[in-house]
């Protein structure tokens, strides 16, 4: 016989509907994680589990979209062949954004793409590989 199990709600998801703080649900401990992420300026502002912070400049995080469309699944080789991707004048304006299953971010941009699933570690490099 089968039955149906309560579970905790980690599989859930957290939708936001404004950018002022968030707080997600805990992973496993010891699994790097955003505690929270908020929009300060044309920056998205991350604070880490091991208490780092990262900013991360909105065009920067959308150019870097990890969705097939925008080309970023690597070949056999492991390249990463990046499509000529046409962006408008709201690409790189960000609607909303929600974290999915304790272990991606997904962002809404306000040109409408929102099928960029960005894993926590690739947040962390993007801010790790800034300039800035
Ligand atoms: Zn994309």
């Amino acid at each position: 016989m089968t039955s149906i199990e309560a579970r905790p709600t980690l599989d859930s998801t957290l939708f936001i509907h404004n950018l002022a703080e968030v707080s997600i649900m805990t992973p496993a401990p010891s699994t790097l994680h955003p505690l929270r992420a908020e929009t300060i300026g044309d920056e998205l502002a991350f604070i880490w589990s091991d208490g780092q912070e990262s900013f991360i400049p909105l065009e920067k995080l959308r150019r870097a979209c990890p969705c097939a469309a925008c080309g970023g699944e690597p070949d056999v080789m492991g390249n990463v062949e990046r499509p000529h991707v046409s962006y408008g004048p709201h690409s790189f304006e960000l609607r909303n954004f929600r974290f999915v299953g304790g272990y991606a971010f997904q962002p809404t941009w306000n040109d409408g793409h929102d099928s960029g699933l960005y894993t926590f570690r690739q947040l962390r490099s993007l801010n790790e590989n800034a300039s800035a």
